[in-house]
């Protein structure tokens, strides 16, 4: 069975949210909503238009919102009936549900799969009253918010859960939605919620107990813990506190356990003061500036950032260290983290075999769900086992059945505790690759600070950026074109250019560099080392064998250009690329804005009546307005990706489909063509200063943006002269030279020395 069209039920953050994503991913969905007054489907269409205008946004494509079909529950079941999976996210009361799971059983064909995105009740509670057929092809698939962008899926299957239900659904929300699949037991509140609420609500109540304020607390439980920058207070506000509330009151109701917040956290919520929706929660915004709630007298105080010397030299320490050190802390911050260290940990221990079928599913949890950088287990190991064990007793808390079973450590040489007491293998996939493993085993071919030559076997090498924030600089490219001699030279099928970094696959050329060699006057040297950057982008695109470039996140500049050089990009869906040197006073000089000119040239040229001045008119646009995608899809609209780059949903396995695409290419692989197009010459360049004139006239455009704009303009029409055909190095030519004019500009140098500064461009 294959899942080609989705219904959703329940047009709220999250249905909507869920048909966004779906729709993203290229799959139909139809939405329904309960039946409005005067216009039946009143209720569906708010929900989708709140979807259409959320931020972040939810859809990753606005045009993809034509895959949804709208309609209403009391007229429109039937819209259903086509639907291989039908996801229920209505309201989170058990009443509603199991009523809509009645109408569902008389209306969907038989082999529909149904699912509940419920955040804590437990499915058998839902199931009340359906029949075992209905049960076999229902289970939890428990999304987070916002749909798009939380990693984690919850599935949760019954006992009753057909096992062909359960892969058909984990194998779909992780290929085609992307998502990374924890599997959960059938009990409140799941894995990540559980877990997630539990540590959220003692963080509120040990802050009261050593009087800490939530200006601390933050400081205390973000990353420094190698959690999010959001923490406990900003996340609540977040989320929202009336979810918060629900959650925790429903998590007390079914577990029968103590979730409840205090008196103060309920008197905000009873004010209206929900969070980030209503401007007001534990932080407020006031103008620029965000006040933080002095829950001991009620005022909103100006925010203090905590800052000492302990926390200073814990900043930039790895993980492991960090958490090791913040159980060591002095005063009140230690007392207040070893306490909070102790209860969570030791409610983890003590639950994990109740809500999880293994230690990596708590972990996962946390990490997809909370954003944790490593999960709590992971967390232990780093802490240390005995020191876990004297922190519980110093709390007065009974070492826990799951950690008397273990030796010195929950992960240990590729194996894992079991909850039975056994350690076994961490099962190993083989559809997805992850480079620790191989770099653990002896599979780095050659490797220097700035990069590693990984062999990811069957013939395929991957190209690692280890740069900070994947700068590209002289010894990155020197490097890249060692390792293209190194695959041609063995015989290899491809290169796959990708690397593991959670944001950024690359900030683009290094700016300090180019910014320095300006300043000495060292026009030799910057012209040569532009020169190698544009033969490398070139090269990749001719080298004898194929090369995919896998980019992912933040894609900028001198990046963006090696992305464009690939023979295919295996793009990952939350791609963020943009040629933006615009904003640093330059050009794009490493092929892009040649790149761009062919490309929508190319486009025209199938057509007789063609005015060629549009792609020129697109590329000026693009480049000029340093535009830069929101997504992948995004990128493919705007021509930065064709189409036959291809685009990866899931992370994870971006690098696995990325060596599948060398593969495939590899067998009949012959490099491009050199390319001619023509370029327009004087006319097209008048063209463009008029529009310039036009932008400077409506002080759009300061001089400097002009000049800028006139270089690029340059180079996108092949100069001053008649139209003439041009080869691609005749425009790589100008793209240089009108680089090292711009940069030899003092307002260029100030702006890269503004951006170098402050990470913002300057508008000089
Ligand atoms: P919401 O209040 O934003 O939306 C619920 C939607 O369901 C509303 O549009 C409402 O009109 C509709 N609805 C109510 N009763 C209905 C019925 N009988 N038939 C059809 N539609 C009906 O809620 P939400 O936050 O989107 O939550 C939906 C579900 O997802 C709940 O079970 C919730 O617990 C769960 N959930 C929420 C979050 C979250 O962060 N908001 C996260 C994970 C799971």
């Amino acid at each position: 069975m294959r899942i080609k069209k989705i219904g959703v039920v329940g047009a709220g953050t999250m249905g909507a949210g869920i048909a966004a994503l779906s729709a993203s991913a290229g799959v139909p969905v139809v939405l329904l909503d309960i039946p409005g007054k005067d216009d039946r489907n009143e209720v569906v269409k708010k929900g989708l238009e709140r979807a259409q205008k959320s931020k972040p946004a939810s859809f990753m494509d606005k045009a993809r919102v034509s895959l949804i079909e709208t309609g209403n529950t009391e007229d429109d079941l039937k819209k259903l009936s086509d639907c291989d999976w039908v996801i229920e996210a209505i309201i989170e009361k058990v009443e509603p549900k199991r009523e809509l799971y009645s109408k569902l059983e008389s209306t969907l064909r038989p082999t529909t799969v149904i699912s509940s995105n419920t955040s804590g009740i437990p499915m058998k509670t839902l199931l009340e009253g359906r029949s075992e057929a209905f049960k076999k092809r229902f289970l939890g698939t428990h999304f987070f918010n916002p749909p798009r962008y939380l990693h984690l899926l919850e599935v949760i299957p019954t006992p009753e859960t057909d096992p062909k239900v359960v892969e058909l659904i984990k194998d779909f929300g992780e290929r085609i939605l992307g998502k990374g699949i924890v599997l959960a037991k059938d009990v409140p509140g799941f894995i990540a919620n559980r877990l997630g609420v539990y540590g959220m609500i003692q963080a509120i109540r040990i802050m009261e107990e050593f009087g800490l304020t939530i200006d601390e607390v933050d400081a205390l439980t973000g990353p420094l813990l190698g959690r999010p920058n959001s923490a406990t207070f900003r996340t609540a506000d977040l989320t929202g506190l009336d979810v918060l509330k629900l959650v925790s009151e429903e998590l007390a109701h079914t577990t029968g356990e103590d979730f409840s917040i205090p008196a103060w956290v309920l008197d905000l919520i009873a004010k209206g003061a929900l969070g980030e929706k209503t401007g007001v929660g534990f932080y407020k915004r006031q103008g620029k500036d965000i006040l933080t709630l002095d829950y001991k007298t009620g005022e909103y105080q100006p925010q203090e950032k905590l800052r000492t010397a302990e926390l200073g030299a814990l900043k930039d320490a790895p993980l492991a260290e960090k958490l090791r050190g913040v159980l060591k802390l002095s005063g009140k911050h230690g007392e207040f983290m070893r306490k909070l260290f102790a209860v969570t940990a030791h409610y983890t221990l003590s639950k994990a075999p109740e809500i999880a079928y293994d230690i990596t599913a708590v972990d996962h949890a946390l990490e997809w769900g909370f954003g944790w950088q490593e999960g709590p287990f992971k967390n232990m190991d780093a802490v240390g086992l005995d020191t876990v064990r004297q922190i519980f007793s110093e709390h007065k808390l009974a070492e826990p059945d799951l950690l008397k079973k273990t030796k010195d450590s929950f992960y240990k040489h590729g194996k894992l505790l079991g909850f039975d007491g056994s350690y076994r293998s961490i099962p190993v996939r083989t559809d997805t690759i992850a480079l620790a493993p191989l770099k653990s085993s002896g599979k780095v071919l050659s490797e220097t600070k700035d990069s590693a030559l990984v062999d990811l076997s069957d013939g395929v090498a991957l190209f690692e950026f280890r740069t900070k924030m994947g700068t590209l600089g002289d010894g990155l490219v020197r490097d890249l074109n060692k390792a293209l001699d190194w695959i041609e030279a063995n015989n290899y099928a491809g290169l796959v250019i990708g690397h593991e970094d959670p944001r950024t696959f690359t900030a683009g050329a290094n700016l300090a560099l180019v910014l320095s060699v300006a300043q000495e006057a060292d026009w030799d040297t910057l012209n040569m080392a532009t020169m190698q950057f544009q033969k490398t982008a070139m090269r990749l695109r001719q080298s004898p064998f194929p090369v995919i470039v896998a980019p992912f996140g933040l894609t900028l500049g001198g990046g963006a250009e090696f992305t464009l050089h690939a023979d295919r990009v295996q793009a990952h869906a939350e791609l963020y690329m943009g040629l933006v040197e615009v904003g640093v006073g330059l050009i794009p000089a490493g092929g892009g804005t040649k790149e761009m000119l062919f490309r929508f040239t190319k486009e025209l040229e199938a057509y007789e009546q063609a005015d060629f001045f549009e792609a020129v008119r697109r590329a000026f646009q693009m480049i000029a307005l340093a535009q830069t995608s929101t997504s992948a899809l995004e990128a493919k609209n705007m021509g930065f990706l064709r189409h036959g780059d291809r685009i990866s949903m899931n992370r994870d396995r971006q690098i696995a489909d990325a060596k599948a695409c060398v593969l495939g290419l590899a067998p009949d692989y012959l490099p491009q063509l050199p390319m001619k197009i023509r370029a327009l010459g004087a006319d097209g360049l008048g063209n463009l200063r008029y529009a310039l004139w036009q932008f400077q006239e409506a002080g759009q455009a300061s001089e400097h943006d002009v000049r800028i704009g006139q270089e690029l303009a340059y180079v996108l029409t092949g100069g001053d002269g008649p139209s003439r055909e041009v080869t691609e190095q005749d425009i790589l030519d100008l793209e240089r030279e009108a680089f090292l004019k711009l940069l030899g500009t003092r307002k260029t140098q100030e702006r890269i020395a503004h951006t170098l500064k402050t990470g913002k461009p300057l508008r000089n």
